[in-house]
């Protein structure tokens, strides 16, 4: 398609959809960007827009893809599934397979339901908190996102434990103040939270490694450290791994960390690239929900047919540990080639350069060809169709486009 396509397609976007995106973040404004491209279509390491041109791409749908794009055997497994029908709303074989896979992977999950996004599994598993634990607060950490539910969009400035301020608007002062936020890898100040709010409290939520600040591993001893104020005040540890499950090793930060945590969310990697994600844990506390307990969560499109064989297709190669092994050598590989332009963060195939400028570089990328997130506080997300060439452009885009920036 002709230039200046991208900047047409936005125009008529915008006229349609709110700021022109389904999901903010793509509309580029954090980098100041004008206009963002539209993608046309994907392969392995690459993306290629409505204009024709490609890109590298770290960013693999916010971590999900983690074969690439328009991986073979997913696509096959999709397309045969499709045969045999769309969805049915009623129990299928592979949901129960796919159950298999989460609980082999998880030793800490029991029982686990399938919903088709990670705001709908964080949602639901602080419900099943609360149900179970009959206390309504919960804490959770600054920067940390755990999809867009009223109750977990609360935020707060930096330093103390404060009752949470809705950061969005539409959020009810009522959602919000059941909402406890702390600064993340700080124990001193959840331990705090806990001994106000201790009788209260119905779980700390928690990203393992926080993703959504940029990657912040947890330090040493925090993961621990939350896990004995659970137990001592009766609420439950709930990892949020939609984006590390699967991906900083198969049973996710909790293995990786050996920490146990009660509930666990799952998304991205977890449906292959298709709208699927889980909660589960304990048995005792996943049993609240419905239809056998009192606690009520549903969906039509729950375990559709399409998700589960994308998520099975994916799931059942990544029982392979050579699959990880080698997504630390080639993440490891990144790590080292962008040191020397930043602050790099690693927990296995996912980390982020920090630096300043960033907005900057961000575009001198795009313009050679890479794509990264259009926001520093985000993550690269290394999978298996980025090889040694990937990588080598990369660092190469990154030298050239600061290089640029300075002359
Ligand atoms: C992406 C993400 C979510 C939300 O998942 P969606 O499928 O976008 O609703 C929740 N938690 C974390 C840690 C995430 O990165």
């Amino acid at each position: 398609m002709a230039l200046g396509t991208r900047s047409k397609l936005f125009a008529r976007a915008r006229r349609l959809i709110p700021g022109g995106v389904n999901s903010p973040v793509r509309a580029w404004r954090a980098v100041g960007a004008d206009d963002p491209f539209f993608v046309a279509r994907a392969e392995g390491a690459y993306l290629e827009d409505v204009e024709g041109r490609r890109y590298v791409d770290w960013v693999m749908s916010w971590g999900a893809l983690v074969f690439g794009h328009a991986d073979p055997e997913t696509v096959e497994a999709i397309t045969d599934a499709a045969r045999d029908g769309t969805s049915f709303g009623a129990p299928t074989e592979r949901e129960v397979e796919l159950a298999e896979e989460i609980v082999d992977a998880f030793p800490s999950v029991e029982l686990v339901r399938l919903v088709s996004s990670g705001t709908e599994a964080a949602m639901s598993a602080i419900r099943v908190a609360r149900g179970f634990t009959a206390r309504d607060r919960i804490l959770k950490f600054e920067g940390g996102y755990h999809g867009h539910s009223d109750a977990l969009l609360a935020s707060a400035g930096s330093g103390l434990a404060t009752l949470g301020i809705p950061a969005s608007a539409g959020v009810t002062t009522g959602a919000a103040s059941d909402t406890i936020v702390t600064p993340y890898n700080d124990v001193d100040a959840a331990a705090a939270a806990v001994e106000r709010y201790g009788e209260g409290l119905a779980a700390i939520i928690v990203e393992p490694v926080a993703g959504n600040i940029g990657v912040v591993p947890p330090a040493e001893g925090f993961l621990e450290a939350l896990r004995g104020l659970c137990d001592a005040s009766g609420a439950l540890l709930i990892f949020d791994e939609v984006i590390t499950g699967f991906r900083v090793a198969r049973g996710g930060a909790q293995e990786r960390f050996g920490v146990k945590p009660d509930l666990t969310i799952l998304g991205k990697i977890v449906g292959g690239g298709l709208p699927l994600a889980a909660f589960g844990g304990r048995a005792d506390a996943m049993e609240r929900l419905a239809p056998g307990g009192n606690v009520y969560q549903a969906g039509t499109l729950s375990g559709n047919p399409l998700a589960t064989a994308a998520g099975l297709s994916v799931l059942r190669r990544l029982r392979d540990p050579a699959v990880y092994d080698e997504l630390e050598v080639r993440a490891a590989k990144l790590e080292r080639g962008l040191r020397p332009f930043g602050k790099v963060q690693r927990v296995g195939a996912m980390l982020t350069l920090f630096r300043p400028g960033y907005d900057e570089l961000f575009r001198g990328l795009v313009a050679r060809g890479v794509y990264v997130a259009p926001s520093q506080y985000e993550a690269m997300f290394v999978s298996l169709a980025h090889g040694d060439e990937e990588i080598d452009k990369t660092v190469e885009a990154v030298r050239d486009a600061l290089a640029d920036d300075r002359g």
